[in-house]
């Protein structure tokens, strides 16, 4: 027999363990979910490797198995799966890999501790979570196709691993259990109907028998036998007919592939059938995974055969912008040892992914006309992810993200559908108007919005980092293109006023031809143009971007991605009725050398900068000169 070995844990693991081993989590039930979760893993992978490995096949029926030892205080998880070679032992369990584990740890670490319990359910801690409820934790494995076993102890500081034998190959996980403690949310893990009641809460659709050994009552004169009960019903949820089911369980059942503890928003069967056949069940959760945007996230749907479990976030069957969206699918027709090539070429994947996609469509008009508050929190949570579809999607799915698109406008309060903006946009509209920038409140009072808000023309107010691509990629809406505000010459004269602005505007400029001039002359390093505009009505200054060139929020993008990005010089727009013009035309008319309109110039250039968000260059020069114009110096 080979010495222990004594290993420390990953960082990330001590974190993880200490949270464990002080929780006051109040379901430290889901120990079990996660380890029967973890068996029946374990089992599918078995499974799955049987098909094409003659070697593994055996007669044996798959299960988990429960075994309470009330004397000894240690409850036992038995499987006959997979099992680990010692290597992954260490690997498995003395780090994490999961990106969803480690954000949830960060967040641990902002909150100094203090998270909230029930965040360890969503997350789901998977194996660690054994220290909630026991001081020691033993695991005997072996390795299906290796002959030697290795066993792995743990009292939550460091870990210690050995060779050792086990007569089949599987995993068995033994809790030396706490005492029972009502206050502290733990109960009698010993006792068959604590069992009983969280197997069937949790675990009832796993598809593998769970069983448990319980002495029987004979009847006959107090004799008692021995005999194994299995605990779940094992059915497969999305092949039951639909009345059969209950809220409850399609929840629960959420909960164990989503890992989410809140209830999902809607739910989606699946039913194909003709040439071939398939059936799932998908689910709109009610709130986005702290890593929707992690570009390790994993996708949401789960592929069956013939309920055979073949794969997690199946890639084919679901586009990366819905990812978010949970579920199973159940192929009939498909080889169980179909690979990841195949499934790429698949036609019927292929059908089922356009299946899926129409649904989770359908859905989402649904929920958006018949329940539009639920539809405003899943726009806020997956509104963003669903836009990227604008981007890598197909023409079809642009129209059909566009048609779920709630947007914020300067004409409305709450969010909007985009057929509602052009409903109210009137006759003759021949684009539609956007603003983009880095939030709602730093772009509603934008000085390029004033010609638009005096002229009652709606203007979407775009936040989201994504929103600037989609909108380069020259979409329609409605036979519509968007347009920016901030970009390129804004005419917005109507009807019949046209020449009279024309005579107004040519007026305008003979009047402050010479300001003009003045100003471009000092700014020449910073901007391409100075001219006047008709965008503004209160303010004195903007900045705008020619027709073709990238916008603000777009240059930040590249520059925080690292790209190198030549400085792009913009137009100055000056407001001819602001009064600070008259006042530099007098300036420029008396001495058009005086130091003081560099000031103004710099002033406006400044204010123009800062009231879209941007930053000034020299933000000390510009709050000194503010000081010397409020002190009149
Ligand atoms: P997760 O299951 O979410 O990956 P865990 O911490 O629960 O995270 O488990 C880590 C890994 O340990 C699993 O991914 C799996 O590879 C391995 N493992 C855990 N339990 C078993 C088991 N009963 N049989 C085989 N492997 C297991």
């Amino acid at each position: 027999m080979s010495q222990a070995k004594r290993h420390e844990f990953q960082a990330e693991v001590k974190q993880l363990l200490h949270l464990m081993i002080h929780s006051l989590y109040s379901h430290k039930d889901i120990f079990l979910r996660e380890l029967i979760s973890n068996a029946s893993d374990a089992l599918d992978r078995l499974r799955f490797e049987q098909v094409t490995n003659e070697a593994l096949q055996s007669d044996e029926e798959l299960n988990i198995r429960l075994e309470p030892d009330k004397g000894q205080r240690t409850l036992t998880i038995h499987d006959n799966g997979i099992g680990m070679t010692r290597d992954e032992v260490i690997e498995n369990l003395g780090t994490i890999a999961r990106s969803g584990t480690k954000s949830f740890l960060d967040k641990l670490q902002n909150a100094d501790g203090n998270l909230p319990p029930e965040l360890i359910g969503q997350f789901g801690v998977g194996f660690y979570a054994s220290f909630m409820v026991a001081d020691k934790v033993e695991v005997l494995t072996r390795k299906a196709g290796e002959e030697t076993a290795t066993k792995w102890v743990s009292t939550g500081d460091a870990f210690e691993v050995e060779d050792a034998t086990r007569p089949n190959p599987g995993t068995s996980i033994t809790l030396y259990l706490k005492e029972k403690d009502e206050e502290d949310h733990l109960e009698d893990y010993t006792d068959d109907w604590v069992l009983r009641r969280i197997v069937k809460r949790y675990s009832d659709f796993v598809s593998y028998p769970i069983k448990l050994r319980v002495w029987e009552d004979k009847g006959e004169a107090g004799a008692k036998t021995l005999e194994d009960q299995t605990l779940n019903s094992q059915k497969a949820i999305w092949a039951r007919p639909k009345d059969e089911v209950t809220d409850d369980e399609y929840n629960e059942f959420y909960r164990h592939i989503a890992h989410d503890w809140s209830e999902p928003l809607a739910r989606i069967p699946i039913r194909i059938e003709g040439t071939f056949e398939a059936q799932g069940l998908l689910f709109i959760p009610s709130q986005a995974p702290v890593d929707l945007y992690h570009p390790e996230m994993k996708r949401g749907v789960q592929l069956y055969v013939k309920r055979v479990f073949i794969m997690d976030e199946c890639k084919e069957l679901i586009p990366a912008y819905l990812r978010w969206v949970k579920g199973v699918v159940d192929a009939q027709d498909l080889s169980l040892n179909v690979s990841r090539e195949i499934l790429q070429k698949d036609r019927q994947i292929r059908a089922i992914h356009k299946q899926l996609v129409k649904k989770v469509f359908d859905t989402l008009e649904t929920i958006k006309t018949e329940r539009p508050e639920d539809y405003r929190k899943l726009w806020n949570h997956f509104g963003a992810a669903l836009k990227e579809g604008l981007v890598a999607g197909e023409s079809k799915d642009h129209e059909r993200i566009l048609d779920a698109m709630l947007v914020r406008t300067t004409a409305d309060d709450g969010l909007v559908t985009l057929s509602e903006v052009v409903d109210g946009m009137g006759e003759g509209a021949e684009a539609i108007w956007y603003m983009s920038g880095p939030s709602y409140e730093a772009i509603r009072n934008s000085p390029h919005l004033e010609a638009f808000k005096s002229k009652k023309i709606p203007v979407l107010l775009l936040t989201d980092a994504i929103d600037d691509i989609w909108l380069d990629r020259g979409l329609k809406f409605r036979d519509l293109p968007f347009r920016s505000v901030a970009k390129g010459d804004v005419d917005l004269a109507k009807g019949g006023d046209e020449a009279e602005e024309k005579k107004a505007q040519d007026e305008a400029e003979q009047t402050y031809k010479d300001v003009l001039t003045a100003v471009r002359i000092r700014l020449q390093d910073e901007v391409q143009e100075v001219r006047l505009s008709n965008r503004l009505t209160d303010s004195a200054v903007c900045l705008v971007a020619d027709k073709d060139a990238l916008n603000p929020q777009m240059e930040r993008l590249m520059r925080q991605m690292g790209q190198e990005i030549p400085k792009q010089k913009r137009i100055l727009e000056l407001n001819p009725d602001h009064a600070v013009m008259g006042k530099l035309k007098g300036m420029v008319a008396e001495n058009d050398t005086d130091p003081a309109i560099q000031d103004y110039a710099e002033l406006l250039y400044g204010q123009a900068l800062l009231a879209e968000g941007g930053t000034l260059e020299d933000p000390s020069r510009f709050s000194q000169l503010v000081a010397k114009l409020m002190v009149g110096a």
